[in-house]
């Protein structure tokens, strides 16, 4: 299959003229296929396993931004550190803790992304607004000195219904006004299939897998 450079270009345009950040999710892709896009200029790519990517950072060229878009355990956070510029979906304040106590012995400070329950499915993970207010007041309280929070990250609904899936990513986004401290600037929110319609409700980050790489098998 490969690359799918003209959608690349003209969803790369798109996103330039309205500032948003473009991030190549590459899951389940090969290298060659990265290196192709990096070939283009394209240097943010997001991947949701640890593994694969502590795997391709190692081959890959260093001036990568990785961002990890999975849902991270506590027990694989000290691998993925070393590699990661941004971690979208945090869900917790025990993961946040985990992050920031290891990112501290590691003589870092990650980047992360609060993750909020938009959609209306069950599975998809994510805070609901009393919990994310509790979780910056805590840490208002105690500041972790391991984390840098940069903003939120958010999956709208698997749903056709595009009024449905703009009413959540307004949510989202007045959530985000609503909460944003010092030093956010990053709303996350945007896939594929809805990334128009988030970029329209005031994303300034989008992650796009197929669009650029074809169909995944998962
Ligand atoms: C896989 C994935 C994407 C990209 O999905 P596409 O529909 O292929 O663009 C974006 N965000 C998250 C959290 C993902 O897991």
């Amino acid at each position: 299959m490969g690359v799918n450079r003209e959608n690349y270009e003209a969803i790369k345009k798109e996103l330039d003229r309205q500032g948003i950040t473009l991030v190549a999710v590459s899951k389940t892709k090969p290298a060659s296929e990265i290196l192709e896009l990096y070939g283009l200029g394209q240097r943010d790519f997001g991947e949701n396993y640890v593994q694969e990517l502590v795997a391709k950072a190692a081959e890959l060229p260093a001036d990568i931004s990785w961002h990890f878009i999975g849902h991270l355990q506590t027990n694989k956070v000290k691998l993925i550190l070393p590699f990661v510029q941004l971690v979208h979906g945090v869900d917790s304040l025990k993961l946040l803790k985990a992050i920031s106590n290891e990112a501290t012995r590691q003589g870092r400070v990650t980047d992360c992304l609060l993750q909020v329950h938009i959609a209306e499915e069950e599975t998809k993970f994510g805070l609901d607004e009393r919990e994310l207010e509790e979780i910056l007041e805590t840490i208002n309280r105690e500041p972790l000195a391991g984390v840098r929070i940069r903003g939120l990250m958010g999956m709208a609904s698997f749903t056709e219904d595009a009024v449905q899936v703009r009413s959540e990513f307004e949510r989202l986004q007045a959530i985000y006004r609503r909460c944003a401290r010092e030093g956010w600037d990053t709303l996350s929110m945007g896939m594929s299939g809805d990334y128009q319609l988030a970029a329209a409700a005031g994303s300034t980050m989008v992650r796009i897998g197929s669009l650029l790489f074809g169909e995944r098998l998962r």
